[in-house]
């Protein structure tokens, strides 16, 4: 068998039995294939053998991919960290941007996507077991960029994106409340469906506590060389 089909059937099963041990339906867990630092080849493989939503971390190499595999309909995740200056790109190129931690970034992704396109989807990225070195808002700031953010024209701001610190599994039941505050706001955000949590190592936590969005790059393709930064 084709290693992108073993390897892909193999993250989806274990998908299926994480949710069948909480009774969750596993069609409410989607796979985001995390390709950074993988060739447009090995993109085109996981494509050919059904993977559709693709997410990268480097603009510049994201950018390179999206023209590699016109071809192909997918559909482009942004997950890395959103500098101010790169936002047009984002804007253009993408059809999910999950690091929006700050009001301006939004503004500037909806004054940059064009009325011509889809409107772009966004996360909200909390720095939700508040580590030092991590990007994402407050918690406690939520209610309020929730607020403002969905009265932007041109963007869907669909949920939460979290990053944990590895192990610390308690976060996924703490993004999951704050999910679930919003969800029961006196206004909520009319597409308020995605809580972006859990990668290969912890997949099976993040589906337990509600994930509907696993972002898994290493049990997909294998280990990364060495990390690169922007
Ligand atoms: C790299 C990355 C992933 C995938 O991590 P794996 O451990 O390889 O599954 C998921 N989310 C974000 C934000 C990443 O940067």
């Amino acid at each position: 068998m084709n290693q992108s089909l073993q390897s892909r059937q193999s993250v989806l099963n274990q998908i299926e039995q994480a949710c069948q041990r909480v009774q969750r339906d596993p069609a409410t867990v989607q796979l985001l294939a995390v390709s950074k630092t993988h060739p447009s080849t090995s993109l085109r493989e996981m494509y050919a053998v059904g993977q559709r939503c693709f997410g990268e971390n480097y603009l510049q190499e994201a950018l390179e991919k999206i023209e590699e595999l016109q071809d192909l309909e997918i559909e482009w995740h942004f997950i890395g960290h959103v500098q101010r200056n790169k936002t047009k790109h984002l804007a253009d190129k993408f059809d999910w941007v999950h690091g929006v931690d700050r009001l301006i970034i939004a503004e500037r992704l909806s004054s940059q996507r064009s009325d011509q396109q889809k409107p772009l989807n966004l996360c909200l990225q909390v720095n939700i077991d508040g580590q030092d070195s991590k990007d994402g808002c407050q918690p406690e700031e939520v209610a309020e960029l929730v607020q403002r953010i969905s009265q932007l024209p041109n963007l869907r701001l669909r949920g939460l994106m979290v990053i944990p610190a590895p192990e610390n599994h308690a976060a996924f039941a703490e993004a999951k409340a704050l999910f679930e505050q919003v969800k029961a706001q006196h206004v909520q955000p009319q597409d308020w469906d995605t809580l972006s949590m859990g990668m290969s190592a912890d997949l099976d936590a993040a589906i337990a506590a509600g994930s509907t969005m696993v972002r898994v790059g290493t049990a997909l393709f294998g280990a990364r060389e060495v990390l690169k930064k922007e």
